[in-house]
Order: C-alpha cells, then structure tokens, then sequence
C-alpha cells in the first residue's frame, strides 16, 4: 500500500479525479505490475495496472491482488468501472485503503465481491487521507465557502450541524465496507 500511496503522487494533484495508486502483487508479495490515474478522462490506476500486467500472469489472475489507495469505482464515467474491469480480468483479492465517498462511484467492494472477489478494506487509511483528502473534502462537489475570519464569525448553527455530518460519516464507514 505504501508503494501504491507513493505512485499516486505521480498524478495530478487538484484534478477533479483523485490520486490513486494501484499496485497488482503475487502471492509472495511481488510487484507484478503498477498504475496510477494520470487525471480525468485517461485510465484510472487500476485499469493502467491491469494493462501492464505480464503475460505470464494473466493466466494465473486468481493469484494476484490489487492494493489500491481507493476503493474501486463502480460507475461508468468516460471509462469503465474498475470494479467491473477488476472482476473481469478475474484478479483474486483487492486491497484498499479509504472507501469511495462519490454518489455515483462508491459501491465498487458490493460490486466486486459480488463476482467473487476476497475484498480487504481500510488498509493504512491514514496515509492515504493524506494523499487525497483536498479531494475527500471536495467530494460530493460542495460550491467553496466565502473565505472567512474563523475568530470573528461564529460558525452558524447549521453550517456546524453540516460539518458534524461530515464528521461522523467517514470515509471508512464500516457499514458500506462490510457489505
Ligand atoms: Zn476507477
């Protein structure tokens, strides 16, 4: 996860897409192949990993693990779900750090261990908050709040009722994970 976390850095930061990384393992724990998403509208990180997967292995892609920094999407946006393509190209298990919070592109786990896929949940959550959490923070899209003076003005009743809700409904929300 902390090679996947450091190759998603290699994205564009501040793009409407998040950062993520993608790293395909063998069963000793080899780095098989790697992708990461290069902005919107080019192959999301899983989709790139799984294209550089070697031949030899595609064979044998029950085998092989997915450790991504996000959770798979599970929409078709200008490219596929990674959910889907994940499953199709039959990978085994799929690893990840911090789930989805999209409206339209969380439920990729549901998605994937529906077709079977062992999926594990929550890897070092932390340090991946770090890489995409500007995204996190804008995800679902909110219009940007007038600059203000946090000392003189008071945050209103409402506005601090919102951001409670953002608060106790975290990312890694066990509910949706377990599904
Ligand atoms: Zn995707």
């Amino acid at each position: 996860m902390r090679r996947a976390l450091v190759i998603a850095r290699r994205g564009p930061a501040g793009d409407i897409n998040p950062q993520v990384g993608c790293v395909v393992l063998d069963p000793e724990g080899r780095i098989v192949s790697e992708g990461w998403h290069r902005g919107a509208g080019t192959p999301h990180a899983e989709v790139d990993a799984l294209s550089r997967v070697p031949e030899e292995w595609r064979r044998r892609s029950r085998e092989l693990t997915a450790v991504v920094t996000l959770e798979p999407c599970n929409h078709t946006g200008r490219t596929g779900p990674c959910a889907v393509a994940l499953s199709e190209f039959g990978i085994g298990t799929v690893v990840y750090a911090l789930s989805d919070p999209g409206d339209a592109s969380s439920g990729g786990a549901a998605t994937l261990r529906a077709a079977g896929v062992e999926v594990i949940a929550g890897v070092l959550p932390g340090e991946a908050r770090a890489v995409i959490g500007p995204w996190l923070a804008r995800v679902p899209a909110a219009p940007t709040p007038p600059i203000q003076d946090a000392a003189s003005t008071p945050t209103p009743p409402i506005e601090r009722r919102a951001q409670r809700e953002v608060e106790i409904t975290p990312p890694t929300s066990p509910a949706r994970t377990s599904r």
